[in-house]
């Protein structure tokens, strides 16, 4: 009865350190733990005894009999990482080695003090690694009166599982020496120099905000638009409430074939009264209802062997949705997989084989995935009428209508005021986190890295820069800050008086579990001004807690 992991894999490595027998990998000291879809439990060394069901921040593991029908291929899927043997392996005592938490020099000029800016996964492990130490002050800066980024607004509604990891979260926030500033813009509120007078360092893990975008004509027109607004706009992201979503046509295409196209082609294929039980925004979910969407095409300019899903998203895909291939993608299909020598590839080719063929009639709304497209015009004079692909590699154009184009081309990184930018690779020049030629500043996450990988893809990539950090702490290069710690909550209220704290935060939270009632997981606002007035009815800190927090800082 080995476990099993499963689709929400979030990479983080938790189950690694957890498992009693090293039977868990790639784990984060081998060299495939950076590009692997996700991590694997070895069958025949796995001793069942659920430490790794514990430590998985997602819930994305379980025993290979508590699997429902849908997760039942990941036995396979764990099963295959592994070279083939007889029988089990015997037990061992071994365990993963594990990276050790930076240790922090103690030094004159008062306890570190770091200023993480965004909320995010790479901002909340960054914070975890730096709050191992004793003493260690973290303060952290969210423009939005909500914490925890992309978890929040990017990851599908439907992926309730992947969700999870606030709880993991919000452990971390409750720790002695973490401050959330939420509802203060660094670039607005405070710069970079503000933050450095009263930090020693300054981490950002911002993300990629922007979308990279496609440069053909028409791209613009009413009607075209981007999955990750869509994403932003289904979690009810408050900037992107009014995105014009029109779903009255019967077709949708997605240039590019990534996990963000894939996240939205099910929202749009799913049953509303299925995505009622979860968290997405009410204004989605009314959209959602009167749709009169019945084929989603996630189109992709190369073959189905360079598809850029994973794994665990096509096996949760088909599962959950009608997933069809025209006849020519069958055949490509079965080209590639004649060619294919890696496993993992053919694995992925072996299901597109088996999909549906895209000329049998509808039973219910469908995606259809379709290779060898690049697009060359969007077409329509007021707004979108369809798309116009050249077949890729030959003169042949083929057209689709369509009454909504977006592209899931990749997200891309935005230059940080005061900080250098490599805008080829729309990311901050670093050296494992450290900022080239900016002393005091570090970057952990998408803007340090680009914009790949999973949620706990972060926890290594922060744990490298939070090393760096200290190993300049530990050396004297930070400057110490300039003011007292209790100065920082005098300059946030000058510059922002709505800045929202825990307690606001929780009151939100509390609010918006509330609201969901019994069949959904909590309902969002999705207006600043709404969160901010139940923030608002958050208790204040009283005078003996002020006075004590004034003492220590
Ligand atoms: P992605 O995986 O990088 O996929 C980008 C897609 O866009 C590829 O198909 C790419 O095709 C295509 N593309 C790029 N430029 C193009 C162009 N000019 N014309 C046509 N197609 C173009 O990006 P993503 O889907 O935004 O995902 C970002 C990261 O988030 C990934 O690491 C992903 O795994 C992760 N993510 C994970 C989950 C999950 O685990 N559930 C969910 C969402 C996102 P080529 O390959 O031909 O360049």
């Amino acid at each position: 009865m080995p476990h099993v992991i499963t689709q929400s894999c979030c990479s983080d490595g938790s189950c690694v350190y957890a498992c009693p027998v090293n039977c868990i990998h790639p784990s984060p000291d081998e060299p495939g733990f950076a590009t692997a879809e996700m991590l694997y439990i070895d069958p025949d060394a796995c001793v069942d005894c659920g430490a790794c069901v514990s430590a998985c921040p997602v819930g994305a593991i379980a025993a290979d009999t508590k699997l429902t029908d849908k997760q039942l291929p990941f036995i396979e899927l764990n099963a295959a990482f592994y070279p083939k043997r007889e029988g089990k392996l015997p037990p061992t005592s071994k365990l993963a080695p594990v990276i050790a938490a930076p240790k922090v020099a103690t030094r004159s000029g008062g306890p570190l003090t770091v200023a993480i800016v965004g909320s995010g996964p790479a901002a909340m492990y960054a914070a975890d690694e730096l709050l191992t130490q004793r003493g260690v002050r973290v303060n952290v800066f969210e423009k939005l009166p909500t914490p925890y980024g992309l978890v929040r607004a990017g990851v599908a509604p439907d992926h309730q599982s992947t969700k999870r990891v606030t709880r993991l979260f919000d452990t971390i926030a409750k720790q002695a020496g973490f401050r959330f500033f939420l509802n203060v813009e660094v670039g607005k509120h405070l710069s970079h120099a503000d933050l450095l007078e009263h930090h020693h360092a300054v981490l950002y893990a911002v993300g990629a905000p922007n979308d990279r975008r496609l440069d053909i004509e028409g791209m613009g027109l009413p009607g075209t638009g981007t999955a990750t607004e869509m994403v932003a706009w289904i979690n009810g992201h408050p900037e992107f409430t009014d995105l014009p979503v029109d779903l009255s046509h019967e077709r949708v295409v997605i240039v590019g074939n990534g996990n963000v196209a894939f996240d939205v082609a099910r929202v749009l294929t799913t049953d509303p009264d299925a995505l009622a039980r979860t968290d997405i925004s009410d204004h989605a979910l009314a959209a959602l209802r009167s749709s009169r969407v019945s084929e989603v095409v996630v189109a992709a300019r190369r073959g189905p062997a360079q598809s850029a899903f994973t794994l665990p998203e096509l096996i949760g895909l088909t599962a959950n949705c009608d997933v069809v291939l025209s006849e020519a993608d069958h055949a490509l299909v079965i080209a590639d997989l004649a060619a294919e020598t890696d496993p993992l590839t053919r694995n992925k080719l072996e299901i597109l084989a088996k999909l549906g063929d895209a000329a049998a009639p509808l039973r219910r709304p469908r995606i259809r995935l379709a290779y060898r497209l690049t697009p060359q015009r969007v077409l329509g004079d007021d707004r979108v009428t369809g798309l116009e692909f050249g077949v890729t590699g030959t003169d042949e154009v083929h057209t689709l209508d369509a009454g909504l184009v977006l592209t899931s081309i990749g997200y891309r990184g935005k230059a940080i005021a005061d900080l250098p930018f490599d805008d080829d690779a729309a990311v901050v020049p670093n050296d494992g986190g450290r900022v080239r030629g900016a002393s005091g500043a570090y970057v952990a996450g998408w803007i340090k890295r680009g914009p790949t990988g999973f949620i706990g893809t972060n926890k290594s990539c922060a744990a490298q820069t939070v090393h760096r950090l200290v190993d300049d702490y530990n050396a004297g290069v930070l400057s110490a800050p300039v003011h007292k710690h209790a100065a920082l909550d005098k300059l946030v209220h000058s510059r922002q008086p709505a800045v929202v704290d825990a307690a606001g935060w929780h009151a939100i939270d509390a609010a918006e579990i509330a609201r969901g009632g019994e069949d959904r997981p909590r309902d969002k606002f999705t207006s600043v001004a709404d969160m901010l007035a139940v923030a608002a009815t958050a208790p204040k800190p009283t005078v003996r807690q002020r006075v004590l927090a004034g003492l220590r800082g």
